[in-house]
């Protein structure tokens, strides 16, 4: 065995094979790979090992692509042949309208990664899969990809290729801790010895958390129990001539594959069950739990329905074993938050079919810093303090039940809430609230205009376009209250903040006290990061000099990571999270300044506080920092306020608020404001694969600038030109907004992809923001956009229509 290596990856299923695989392929072949039994002992081995295409955005599609491509090379390696069906084809099922619009959606945004997926009706399922009734079923998604692998051939496959490369695989080699060294590197000390590494990796599958206890860590995955079984042979199947596609129900929770002449069928019953919550016997290995098929009699019956044949045939093997899953059912592929060197690739619910994906995306993290997708939606950074062990469990409960029933827009599951609140969610409730979830906070979505008011789950427009119009025209016209909690704040300090902070962002920074910038933080390849406001602070009985850095709400633990990763050695920078003690009250709105001067002794004028001025003042008697910086287009002010003091800083504009009719207002209504201010979401608008002048932020770009990071990178990107350009559009639609990840066509053509879309109910037109190519960038340029299985006109328009000029939020 080695005792040195570059990276060692603890365990041996797809996640681990796939990684040390890709490591290899990426330029590190000096990798070891440690299993404390054979390869495929956890869960891997006794996999229904199907491998779809489908994904819900754009980096998912693109991943599994990836596996898809890779297994069918493995599968034709005459050295080293393997059994995979691959583009038996499958159809996910549908029975109502809103389930048939979903898959439209993923349909066009599957068109922007050269995916064709096909929606098909309920006759056209029946044909290609002959064995189902179309009773209760308008139709499916067709993947014209989907298939199956023989999980432990692929394994063998993929640790064989990396041995080639170089790679050393360690079996029956249990890791007992981890030691991490002042420079960052680790020891991995196993039953045979210790190995020092640069980095170390958790593939643990479901003993993530006795790797990552060794760490210090604890990472929010559970496990569950899951179940299929195996028929006898049924004669339809050898008779079709053809082999069956794969099924996945989402009316009763069922998948099915076929499985030589007979059928697979797993369940995802509702009456299911965690495992391992109290720990995992060191001797479950190889192992299932025990077979209870009684608790899958409600997902079973839907199966018989839909497959009659099922009822004339026996069944030989049942499966039940352990799968891992997280708080949105995604897996956690990426840096440890806290931890330097670590990494890992957890809560994989479908790493058959995802594992080549994922081990291709985490390769490229540890190698290069950064994937060719933006990997957001599996960063193990996504979920912030309150995933704990209970809230994970929860959340994987209702995740199981829920397997193939994707999220609709503004669609918040009960479970695990309210999980982050303020002194004012009670408060707010009682004013009629309707919450969404951002990063497990409890944020005001709209307020309700009747206690029994719902938002309908599909994808049109629907009665809350009348509420958030109602509530956008009171903070044009008058003035609103909206509570932002969770936003991303942290308080830098130290004599090097500004030359640091200068470093970080790539445009210009503000020095001076009392003044607020936004600004961009590219990573190494010159790509956007992040997106900050940095507000400096006098010294005060509040504190030191400090810059207060403000960033998305998720992005906490994130952009912890990047900043403290960028402090040298000889630096005084001191960086501390507020995130949790400081809750923004936005007011906004003409009559906003009104308001604020009756209920804080300062001057608010234009010429003592003008726009994007910070000051440390008291609104009545509760402390409070307030920006005049505004996210909706109007006169606003950004009152930070600590949550101790929250509730009185909010009697007393609400009491002041009253004769200017001040209203509470939403998350909605901010979104749809912003959309027709230009103003962009992180990782929606802004993410990793472009740079900030393909994003249209130039003007927050100076390359004149000594150095910033990924300045070089962007200078030589930029002399390549633009590979796509992030622009507005006018959408021709008034059923429905547009949806980020959908395709915008010429012809046959994919032009642009959809990152944001909202009515601008002040200018009055369906909003979008999409990257297209440079070619149709130009204002006046027409396209389609494929629209919920319609092609609708799409129109560049300038952007910012509401107030081009800024004059209104500069008042
Ligand atoms: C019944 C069932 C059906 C499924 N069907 C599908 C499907 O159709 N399609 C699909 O894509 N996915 C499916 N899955 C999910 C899929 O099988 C898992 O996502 C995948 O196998 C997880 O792989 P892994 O490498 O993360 O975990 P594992 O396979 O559990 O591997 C983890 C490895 O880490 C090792 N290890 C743990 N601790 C240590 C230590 N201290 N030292 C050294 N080694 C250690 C373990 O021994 C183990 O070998 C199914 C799962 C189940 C249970």
């Amino acid at each position: 065995m080695k005792s040195r290596t570059k990276a060692v990856v603890i365990g041996g299923g797809i996640a681990g094979c796939s990684t040390l695989y890709h490591l290899t392929q990426e330029g590190w072949t000096d990798v070891v790979l440690v299993e404390r039994n054979e390869l495929t002992s956890g869960t891997t081995w006794h996999s229904a090992a199907q491998v779809t295409n489908f994904g819900m955005n754009q980096t998912m599609v693109g991943l599994k692509t990836h596996s898809i491509n890779l297994y069918k090379e493995l599968a034709d390696d005459p050295e080293y042949p393997i059994n995979y069906h691959h583009g038996d084809g499958g159809i996910r099922l549908a029975n109502t309208e809103a389930q048939m619009q979903g898959y439209h959606h993923f349909a066009s945004m599957a068109r922007g990664m050269n995916v064709e997926f096909e929606v098909i009706d309920a006759e056209e399922c029946a044909r290609r899969h002959p064995l189902i009734s179309t009773d209760n079923l308008i139709g499916g998604l067709w993947d014209p990809m989907d298939g199956d692998i023989d999980p432990a051939q692929l394994c063998q496959a993929l640790a064989r290729r990396a041995r080639k490369a170089g790679a050393e695989v360690y079996r029956n080699t249990p890791v007992t801790g981890l030691t991490q060294h002042k420079d960052d590197t680790w020891t991995v000390h196993t039953e045979h010895g210790d190995i020092d590494c640069d980095v170390v990796v958790n593939a643990g599958g479901y003993r993530v958390n006795e790797v990552g206890a060794m760490m210090g860590v604890h990472h929010p995955v559970a496990s569950m129990e899951h179940q299929y079984f195996l028929t006898e042979e049924i004669p339809a199947i050898k008779e079709a001539g053809h082999r069956m596609p794969l099924l996945r129900c989402p009316i009763s929770d069922y998948y099915c594959r076929q499985e030589k002449n007979g059928l697979l069928v797993g369940f995802y019953e509702q009456d299911c069950k965690t495992w391992g919550m109290d720990g995992i016997d060191p001797n479950f290995v190889n192992a299932l739990c025990p077979d209870d098929l009684d608790r899958v009699t409600d997902v079973l019956e839907g199966a018989f329905a839909r497959m009659p044949a099922l009822m004339e045939t026996g069944i030989h093997t049942v499966v039940n074993g352990p799968i891992t899953y997280t708080i949105d059912g995604a897996p956690l592929v990426g840096p440890i938050p806290g931890k330097r060197n670590a990494f890992c690739i957890i809560g994989l619910r479908a790493g058959l079919g995802e594992g080549g994906g994922h081990g291709w995306m985490l390769a490229q993290q540890i190698v290069h810093g950064e994937a060719c997708y933006d990997t957001w939606c599996i960063d193990p950074r996504r979920f912030t303090g309150h995933a704990n062990v209970e809230l994970t469990a929860l959340k994987s409960i209702e995740d199981y039940q829920n397997e193939f029933r994707f999220h609709f827009p503004h669609e918040h599951r009960p479970a695990g809430r309210p999980a982050k609140t303020t002194p004012l969610t009670p408060i707010l409730a009682a004013e009629g609230a309707e919450f969404t979830v951002v990063n497990g906070w409890e944020r005001v979505d709209y307020i309700k205009p009747a206690p029994n008011f719902h938002h309908s789950l599909d994808f049109h427009f629907d009665a809350t376009f009348d509420v958030v119009a109602a509530e956008v025209r009171n903070v044009q016209e008058n003035v609103g209250l909206c509570e932002v909690n969770g936003f991303n704040r942290f308080e830098i300090t130290g004599a090097d903040r500004h030359q640091f902070l200068d470093r970080m962002f790539c445009g210009a920074v503000t020095k001076r006290e009392g003044r607020v910038g936004l600004g961009y933080l590219l990573n190494d390849y010159g790509m956007v990061k992040g997106e900050a406001t940095i507000a400096n602070l006098p010294a005060s009985d509040r504190g030191p000099e400090r810059a207060w850095y403000g960033s998305a709400a998720a992005s906490e633990y994130h952009d912890m990571d990047w900043l403290t990763a960028h402090i040298t050695a000889d630096e005084d920078v001191q960086i501390k999270s507020l995130t949790n003690d400081q809750t923004i009250l936005v007011l906004a709105g003409p009559k906003s300044r009104d308001v604020l001067q009756a209920v804080s002794r300062a001057d608010w004028s234009k010429e003592a506080f003008p726009w994007l001025s910070v000051r440390e003042c008291f609104i009545g008697f509760a402390p409070a920092t307030v920006m005049g910086v505004s996210f909706s287009g109007e006169l606003a002010y950004e009152i930070h306020v600590p949550n101790a003091s929250l509730y009185a800083a909010y009697l007393a504009l609400r009491e002041a608020g009253q004769e200017h009719n001040l209203q509470l207002f939403g998350a909605r209504a901010v979104d749809a404001m912003r959309m027709e201010k230009g103003f962009m979401h992180w990782k929606a608008d802004l993410i990793t694969e472009f740079t900030p002048l393909e994003t249209g932020l130039d003007r927050f770009v100076k390359v004149e600038k000594d150095d910033f990071i990924g300045k070089a990178a962007l200078i030589a990107q930029s002399a390549t030109g633009l590979r796509k350009k992030l622009v507005t559009l006018k959408i021709d639609a008034t059923h429905a907004p547009a949806y980020g990840g959908a395709s915008l066509m010429q012809g046959d053509n994919v032009v642009g992809t959809i990152t944001s879309g909202d009515w601008g109910h002040r200018v009055g037109i369906n909003l979008a923001y999409a990257f297209v190519d440079p070619a149709v960038s130009e204002v006046g340029s027409e396209m389609q956009l494929d629209h919920l299985g319609a092609l609708v006109g799409a129109e560049v328009i300038t952007p910012s229509p509401y107030d081009p000029t800024f004059a209104r939020m500069r008042s």
